[in-house]
């Protein structure tokens, strides 16, 4: 149990300092040991916001296949452990009556084949299902391989079901393993997924699907190409990325691992595409010339800097969609705006900072009565922005497999460095609230109203009179 929880966790990976989190399994390990010392036990969030602890564990870690990059691959000598069908339903159940876990995540190597080793699966769900009388959660991994009748069966027993992509193309994953067929094995049982979600069966609701990010060398814009066509495609719930970290004795042992900030981007555009709904389009002006995102600032903000003429946005007449693509502003404190202008003007930070607005980001890019940005602060965006372009074109691919310190301090140094620099000589890293420079001494902005570097003036604050009259009902 603990060898097959600890390996399942390989399966959905969550960026621990993602901005914006994704909504369904986060992987989270739960720590409180006093309360939940179960190995193989972990904390997901579900899509209401409320947490749930899932039984995350594979049926076996054993695996006849190549994949380059799994730690479960034939490539690796080590034990194998595995359970038998009525043993790992009669754990989950035991874990259940004692409230230990609300749902089951079930995953495995391929023993035998991939129809083989889904239908043992199955077998466990079925248990668990008629046997033990269990209605609650259970996300079922689909094996590559399996064929479409044992798919069909795994659609009436799970709640959500996926089938690990790992790459982006075919010519992607001849490079990741010799035996795995891209269309045959992993494509056409996610096409026969969505098919059956959109049947008169009931069943599972919600396909999902992860990516080994940066083992076959693809781009972030690879990436962005492949989720479209799936989300355009199939109702595909969610996608996972897990960053590639070398395994020893397999075939790519020395390959440099994927920096987590990479990840971290990637489910930053996901959500971006998900739920700010920014177009292809929109998100590809954030991508820099080799088709990566910038590990060092949110794609967000990138895709902001790349689109100044669109700034700065009044607060209190934008509409949604000016609002959703300003940064510092989420779906949240969008939606208090829009109701909270209706009934009076906005014109304070703290009443936007209790609105949810991250000032610190958005200031550069909204005007509202009393904040204006200057056009100086335009000059400094122009600035960051002709930073963030040389440490691209420079850097190109080669610094994805820098870590997120290196690149911020580079960024930082060449700020320093800059001879155009308008804002005197700077000496110290320590970075600014406005995030923009690395050192308030000698800012022109210093201390100028709205500015969030301001130490002037600062009193205990209470919301203003609108506010607090806005926050009442109508
Ligand atoms: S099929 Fe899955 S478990 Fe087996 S080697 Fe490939 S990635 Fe690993």
């Amino acid at each position: 149990m603990s060898q097959l929880g600890k390996m399942a966790t390989d399966d959905i990976l969550l960026p621990s300092n993602a901005t914006q989190r994704p909504r369904v399994e986060e992987r989270a390990p739960y720590n409180a040991q006093k309360n939940n010392p179960m190995p193989g036990v972990y904390r997901s969030r579900l899509p209401n916001g409320k947490f749930t602890n899932l039984m995350q564990v594979m049926f076996t870690d054993f695996c006849k296949m190549d994949c380059h990059f799994c730690p479960n691959s034939h490539w690796v000598p080590r034990k194998r452990f595995g359970f038998k069908v009525d043993e790992l339903a009669k754990t989950f159940n035991e874990l259940v009556e004692r409230q230990t876990v609300q749902g089951l995540f079930l995953s495995s190597g391929v023993a035998g084949t991939g129809s083989k080793t889904t239908e043992r699966m199955v077998q466990v769900v079925d248990l668990i299902r008629n046997k033990y009388k269990f209605n609650g959660y259970i996300h079922l991994k689909v094996m590559p391989g399996t064929e479409r009748n044992i798919v069909e069966a795994a659609h009436l027993l799970g709640t959500r079901l996926s089938v690990n992509l790992e790459t982006t193309t075919v010519e992607q994953m001849n490079k990741l393993s010799k035996m795995k067929h891209y269309q045959r094995d992993i494509m056409d049982p996610m096409a026969w997924i969505d098919e059956l979600q959109r049947g008169p069966t009931n069943g599972a609701i919600g396909q999902a699907t992860q990516f080994v990010v940066g083992a076959a060398d693809e781009t972030d814009l690879d990436i962005l190409n492949r989720i479209s066509q799936l989300y355009a495609d199939w109702e595909l719930k969610r996608v996972y990325f897990s960053p590639f970290r070398p395994v020893r004795y397999t075939p790519l042992e020395e390959h440099p691992a994927t920096p987590m900030q990479r990840t971290n981007r990637l489910y930053q555009l996901d959500w971006l595409k998900r739920v700010y709904k920014f177009s292809d389009s929109e998100i590809k002006l954030g991508f820099d010339q080799g088709g990566f995102l910038p590990l060092e600032l949110d794609p967000k903000q990138t895709i902001a800097l790349e689109n100044l003429d669109a700034f700065p946005v009044d607060i209190n007449v934008a509409n949604r969609d000016q609002l959703m693509r300003t940064p510092g502003l989420g779906p949240v404190s969008v939606q208090r705006i829009l109701q909270n202008r209706r009934r009076a003007k906005i014109s304070r930070w703290q009443d936007l900072a209790l609105m949810g607005v991250v000032r610190k980001r958005a200031w550069p890019f909204i005007t509202f009565p009393g904040h204006r940005p200057e056009p100086a602060k335009q000059l400094r965006l122009d600035n960051l922005l002709n930073q963030e372009r040389k440490t691209r074109t420079d850097g190109g691919t080669e610094h994805l497999t820098k870590n997120r310190a290196e690149v911020t301090r580079e960024t930082q140094a060449s700020i320093l460095a800059d001879p155009g620099e308008p804002f005197g000589t700077q000496t110290t890293l320590t970075p600014t609230p406005c995030g923009i420079r690395s050192n308030c001494d000698g800012c022109a902005l210093y201390n100028t109203p709205g500015h969030p570097g301001s130490t002037k003036g600062k009193v205990r604050y209470t919301p203003s009179t609108t506010f607090q009259k806005a926050k009442q009902p109508a």
